[in-house]
């Protein structure tokens, strides 16, 4: 994922365009087709045809005009997915020994049962680990012991 810019270069708008080319069509194929926003005597579909165009004919690594990429960020906003992986989810809430939700860890169920709560709710309640060591993380009781009892410090994490 990424974002174009006023200073994007023109194989960044390329790949911009290329993925928002389906958002030109009606939504269900049918209706009459959008309208651009920069200029609405023209479709969108064809507002797009005149920025690939012009990109078109430049290198990849070539700068753009800022005022194009203006206009193709009030047209299509300015994000697109240039095929780079997601950022991984390291906030995940999970115990840092076994690497389970407090879902599938049987005290953090039993308690959740006996107080009427979920899973969850006990760890960030009660779970003096819990961010203790990594942020949004914590370590069950198996695993906080097998790990050799660590001390949370204050402040840290
Ligand atoms: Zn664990």
């Amino acid at each position: 994922m990424a974002n174009l810019t006023e200073s994007s270069t023109a194989g960044e708008a390329k790949n911009f365009l290329l993925f928002h080319m389906d958002s030109t069509e009606a939504n269900d194929g049918v209706s009459e087709e959008p309208r651009s926003t920069v200029n609405p005597g023209l479709t969108k579909e064809q507002a797009w045809n005149v920025f690939f165009g012009a990109i078109i004919q430049k290198e990849d690594n070539e700068p753009i005009h800022y005022l194009a990429l203006r206009n193709m960020i009030r047209e299509f906003g300015s994000y697109y997915d240039d095929g780079s992986p997601e950022e991984e989810i390291t906030n995940q809430m999970t115990c840092i020994g076994c690497g389970l939700p407090p879902d599938q860890i049987e005290e953090y169920i039993e308690m959740a049962r006996e107080e009427g709560t979920t899973p969850k709710q006990i760890v960030l309640t009660e779970e003096g680990t819990y961010n203790g060591f990594e942020p949004g993380r914590f370590y069950c009781t198996s695993c906080y012991i097998k790990a050799g009892m660590p001390i949370v410090e204050e402040g840290s994490a």
